[in-house]
């Protein structure tokens, strides 16, 4: 029996402007050098990370930057903290700097704050690059949290900076703001959660309301991917998390059912058009 399935790629997903950055860079290099150093996978999907592997991409961690000497070394669009560009310095190492702008002047905020010696939380997962790189900018005072259950037990300075991980839920983030000021703590707080992610969330759930069934496809590591996920279950309950054509089973749908694939800002568009073509089959 054939499904018949009616599949659409919603046209807004994909990478966004900071990863296409930082793939393109690679990729020329890759071209030029046969094979590229990057510190940390350069996107949090498996299936890209694969791709380039053939293409020469050689991910190290923190620990092998140590022991490297006169090499490129990319990093990715998470951004660093500022002990990374000093051990390049050390190791004659040319660090090709990827990170994208919008973490960039997020981390020189976070920097400037420090210097004017404000007191700083940071709402954001913990041990993520991008939170490591931010917190690297105060010499790792400032406070990461990535609940507010775990600022029950601290003992909070009255009055503070909150900023946030670029990829974070704006609902989320307001929602904090508001319990921490009914607290009687003074914050200023600085939205600082990439529009790239946030003005998804009106486009995906305009987008998931027309679809029968939605594949959500994502790297399970992606902080963006699991904000986004949520975004399009609580507009359409049939929606499934996947992160590739290998995840799909037939009892996911009905026979003529419309489904829609969407994904996060690290998906790539070539595995969603697979998934699609993987449907078209059934
Ligand atoms: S989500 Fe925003 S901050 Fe993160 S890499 Fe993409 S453009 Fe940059």
């Amino acid at each position: 029996m054939s499904y018949n399935l009616q599949v659409s790629i919603d046209r807004d997903s994909g990478f966004c402007f900071g990863v296409v950055y930082a793939i393109d860079m690679a990729e020329e290099i890759l071209t030029e050098d046969g094979y590229l150093y990057c510190l940390g996978d350069i996107v949090h999907n498996d299936a890209e990370v694969e791709r380039l592997k053939l293409k020469g991409l050689r991910i190290i961690s923190h620990d092998d930057l140590i022991d490297l000497k006169n090499e490129k070394v990319l990093i990715r669009a998470h951004g660093e903290a500022p002990e990374t560009y000093k051990i390049a310095l050390q190791n004659n190492i040319t660090l090709i700097d990827a990170s994208c702008p919008v973490v960039l002047k997020l981390q020189n905020r976070i920097k400037n704050s420090h210097d004017a010696k404000e007191k700083i939380l940071i709402f954001g997962k913990h041990g993520h690059a991008e939170v490591i790189g931010l917190q690297g900018q105060t010499n790792n005072e400032a406070l990461v949290f990535q609940d507010i259950a775990e600022l029950e037990d601290v003992n909070l300075p009255d009055k503070f900076t909150l900023y946030s991980q670029t990829t974070k839920s704006t609902d989320k983030f307001y929602a904090i703001k508001d319990q921490l000021i009914n607290r009687g703590f003074d914050v200023k707080a600085n939205d600082t959660i990439c529009r790239q992610v946030s003005n998804r969330y009106d486009d995906l759930r305009n987008f998931v309301k027309s679809f029968d069934r939605i594949l959500f496809v994502s790297g399970r590591k992606s902080s963006n991917g699991k904000v986004l996920y949520e975004v399009c279950r609580q507009y359409n309950p049939n929606t499934y998390f996947i992160s590739n054509a290998d995840e799909l089973e037939l009892s996911m749908f009905n026979p003529g059912d419309k489904v829609g694939i969407c994904g996060a800002t690290s998906t790539p568009m070539w595995l969603m058009k697979n998934v699609k073509e993987v449907l078209e089959t059934y």
